[in-house]
């Protein structure tokens, strides 16, 4: 195996092959504290892509309520449980230490799914650390919608004393999930016919269609289960990022590179994505007023799924506020306290990038900010809080301005001569 440089875990990292690395990164921020799990991500991408025979099972983009959902069922749980097993008691962080650029959340000590896979290599056996779904998993993808975790830790048993931040006794929260275009796929490292890619421009991962041979090594390796195998055609398949948009080739885009399908239809305005820059060895190149940079690298209130896999996912999430934090630690690694601190009591720039979800479909390069007047005064939990009305400006990939907005909503008054005439 070859050693690759892997940011997330602060180290590097065996790999099947060499770090190969993007012109740009598709990545994404998902804002768990905003979902309402409408589902209409899941539909936008299921009427776009598979909604075809074959395919009825196939969910790329999905949303499972934590911690008892999941599709396919328990994938997150057995993967840690397989890890657990490979590694007992190792799979653990350091964070001793100030965090530097390239190791912010400290120091990764356990192993990855390539790490132990390497480390249980047979001839027989399979070079990233996974399992084949059953097909009873794989069939109902939102089993346990809305079930909290109770008194307890009971499902379903309603504290009765109330709920109140930091840490809600009934707690749940959705999590929205794709594949997310890794930079250090396990899906193209398990293949053995190399019909998985990268694709330079973009560093949106596809499969070959051609060259597939269905033999499910990307299912198995995946381990956010995001590769999926189709009966009727014999091969698998994958999100594939919505490239025609991203690339804007689709007529819609009219050029400008577009956001995906289910970012598009998010009613929440959970979702943001964009292209990223890399320097040579896949760390991300500064660019200070890019929203995912600010908010991944500079706020550090976005962290990735589930990093200490090892396959550098590129979709981050801001953490629920109200969830235990050892639960939210295990899933989005040390940051998890730090990252929810900030999101809480938001500072000037923070409170102005996160206005620029969902205004427009196309892709924010640049951001800018306009100072506007003060129109708050006084505390937000707990600490002394002044607010701006600020406006916050996007730019395309050819820097023209998309839209503006402020931080108050605008208000529109109806004109009287429309009062009662619906
Ligand atoms: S999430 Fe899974 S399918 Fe997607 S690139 Fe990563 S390993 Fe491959
Ligand atoms: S469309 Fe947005 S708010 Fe609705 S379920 Fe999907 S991510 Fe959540």
């Amino acid at each position: 195996m070859s050693k690759v440089y892997n940011w997330q875990l602060g180290r590097e990292m065996s790999y099947p092959y060499e770090g190969k690395y993007p012109r740009r990164q598709f990545a994404f921020v998902f804002n768990i504290n905003r979902c309402i799990a409408c589902q209409s991500c899941t539909m936008a991408c299921k009427s776009t892509w598979t909604f075809s025979k074959g395919q009825e099972h196939m969910w790329w983009a999905n949303v499972e309520t934590k911690p008892y959902g999941g599709y396919p069922r328990w994938w997150d749980v057995k993967i840690l449980e397989k890890l657990e097993e490979a590694n007992p008691g190792g799979q653990i962080w350091s964070t001793s230490g100030a965090p530097a650029a390239r190791s912010p959340y400290g120091q990764f000590e356990g192993q990855t799914i390539f790490e132990a896979g390497e480390k249980a290599l047979t001839p027989d056996s399979s070079r990233v650390l996974g399992y084949l779904p059953t097909d009873e998993e794989w069939n109902s993808p939102n089993l346990y919608e809305d079930n909290p975790v109770g008194e307890r830790g009971v499902r379903n048993e309603i504290d009765k004393t109330g709920t109140q931040l930091p840490v809600h006794k009934t707690w749940f929260f959705y999590l929205a999930r794709i594949c997310n275009h890794c930079s250090y796929p396990a899906c193209l490292a398990a293949c053995p016919r190399k019909a998985i890619y990268k694709r330079p421009e973009d560093g949106i991962v596809l499969i070959d269609q051609k060259e597939c041979r269905g033999y499910r090594k990307c299912v198995e390796a995946c381990p956010y289960k995001k590769s999926m195998y189709r009966g009727n055609t014999r091969v698998s398949e994958k999100c594939v990022g919505c490239y025609p948009r991203v690339e804007g080739t689709d007529p819609e885009t009219n050029g400008q590179p577009m956001e995906t399908r289910c970012m598009a239809a998010c009613i929440g305005q959970i979702r943001m994505q964009g292209l990223v820059q890399l320097n040579p060895n896949g760390t991300w190149l500064e660019d200070r007023k890019n929203p995912l940079y600010y908010m991944v690298h500079v706020a550090k209130v976005a962290l990735p799924l589930y990093p200490q896999l090892g396959t550098q996912p590129n979709g981050y999430y801001i953490p629920p506020r109200w969830a235990p934090r050892p639960y939210l630690r295990q899933m989005f690694g040390p940051g998890v306290d730090e990252a929810i601190e900030r999101y809480a009591v938001p500072d000037r720039e923070l409170l102005a990038v996160l206005q620029l979800f969902r205004r427009s479909n196309v892709i924010i390069y640049r951001y800018e900010i306009e100072e506007g007047p003060k129109v708050y005064e006084g505390t937000f939990h707990g600490k002394p809080y002044t607010l701006y009305n600020d406006t916050v400006i996007a730019f395309d990939r050819d820097n023209r301005e998309i839209f503006r907005t402020t931080i108050e909503e605008p208000l529109h008054v109806r004109p009287g001569q429309h009062a009662n005439s619906i």
